[in-house]
């Protein structure tokens, strides 16, 4: 089982489609998130008790996250070196990575790393400066000889040249990751938004998503390996076998997060919405934890195999009108269909040895969320 494991609550930076919103719905005096003011901002429970919680699970992973975990590198420490688990990941806005040492950094699986593209992009939407100091963390890390997945996070938006972007992460001699994964930022609270978005997704993302597989299938073609873009490796790997997926950031089912004060919710998102609590460290098994199903309209959705319902957290909280979702699912109905259209190219390489379904292969759950 995987768990998120929040750390803290705070924060380094205010990202305008995260704290910084927060802030603004505040001001503005909407608070019809389930949100429980009453957790703490630390993790506050005994540690003892979530070593005995991991203990019974002999496949625990832990993910460390916030807030931006780095800010308690004290308890970083201390779980790596007490916990009885043998794979760490962490996600990480990676302004302090410099301050964990060589012997936990190596011990990590993957960090996935938040940036959202080249540095004007990433800097309008993280803040001025933010682009250059990750990067430079980055290039430390891998320069120290880390050798494990070093996965670019990206929020993209209505700014975002995403092919562009992808690239640039990806490719890019200045950057060094490994893999890529992205979530389109569909927050639709501002209803100015929907027009800008609906003509990006047509005019800007779709046919760049189109332009990255088609580069994706060359890429396995000259170079005979297949670049790590999880959003078209997971589905291309599925479609493939001919499997079908349930929600593929795992969310609820082989996923979950524990909260600052020990109790177990389905998604990293969905802290403080207690009605979606499935038990705490103190008394829970983590081998027998309740299942969070999927509830809304995605269940009778014909490609919900493929598509396995993108976010349990919109289910629940169900933030789009009708039009809205239309959009979003598009995107997805898209993604499928360029997938599905490469797949005999891929097929193609693979017979001919230039690659194998082993490049497919990669760890589910890690935190990303693979349907943008
Ligand atoms: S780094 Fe992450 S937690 Fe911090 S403000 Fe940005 S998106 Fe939110
Ligand atoms: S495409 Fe849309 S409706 Fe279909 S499963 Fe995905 S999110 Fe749900
Ligand atoms: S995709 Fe949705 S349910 Fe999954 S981790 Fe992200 S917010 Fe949570």
């Amino acid at each position: 089982m995987f768990f998120h494991v929040i750390l803290t609550d705070d924060c380094n930076l205010c990202c305008r489609y995260c704290r910084g919103k927060e802030f603004d719905l505040l001001l503005s005096g909407d608070d019809s998130s389930s949100v429980d003011f009453f957790m703490p901002t630390e993790l506050s429970y005994n540690l003892e008790s979530l070593y005995s919680f991991l203990e019974k699970d002999p496949e625990g992973c832990l993910t460390f996250y916030g807030g931006e975990p780095l800010m308690r590198t004290d308890l970083i420490r201390e779980i790596m070196d007490n916990a009885p688990v043998k794979r760490f990941f962490i996600q990480t806005n990676g302004l302090l990575l410099h301050e964990l040492e060589n012997e936990y950094l190596d011990r990590l699986e993957a960090i996935l790393v938040s940036i959202d593209g080249p540095e004007e992009i990433t800097d309008l939407n993280r803040g001025k400066g933010t682009f250059s100091r990750v990067i430079e963390n980055v290039l430390k890390v891998r320069r120290e000889g880390f050798d494990g997945e070093i996965i670019a996070r990206m929020t993209v938006t209505e700014g975002t040249d995403i092919y562009e972007a992808v690239n640039f992460l990806i490719s890019d001699p200045t950057c060094q990751f490994s893999s890529a994964h992205w979530q389109i930022d569909a927050d639709f609270s501002c209803n100015c938004r929907q027009e800008i978005f609906e003509s990006w997704i047509s005019g800007n993302y779709m046919p760049g998503i189109r332009k990255l597989i088609a580069e994706w299938v060359l890429t396995m073609e000259r170079k005979g390996y297949v670049p790590r873009l999880y959003p078209f490796l997971q589905t291309a790997e599925d479609l493939l076998r001919g499997e079908n997926s349930r929600l593929r950031c795992g969310c609820g089912y082989a996923s979950y997060t524990i909260t600052t004060d020990g109790h177990i919710c389905p998604c990293p998102i969905m802290i403080g919405m207690k009605d979606y609590y499935v038990g705490h460290i103190t008394s829970a098994d983590p081998r027998n934890l309740p299942v969070v199903h999927m509830e809304g309209s995605c269940r009778v959705c014909p490609i919900y195999g493929f598509c396995g319902g993108r976010c349990l957290y919109a289910d629940v909280t169900r933030p789009w009108q009708a039009e809205q979702k239309k959009l979003i699912c598009s995107t997805v109905h898209d993604l499928r269909n360029t997938i599905i259209a490469a797949l005999p190219a891929i097929s193609d390489l693979i017979t001919q040895g230039t690659i194998t379904m082993q490049d497919f292969v990669h760890t589910r759950y890690n935190g990303c969320e693979i349907i943008p």
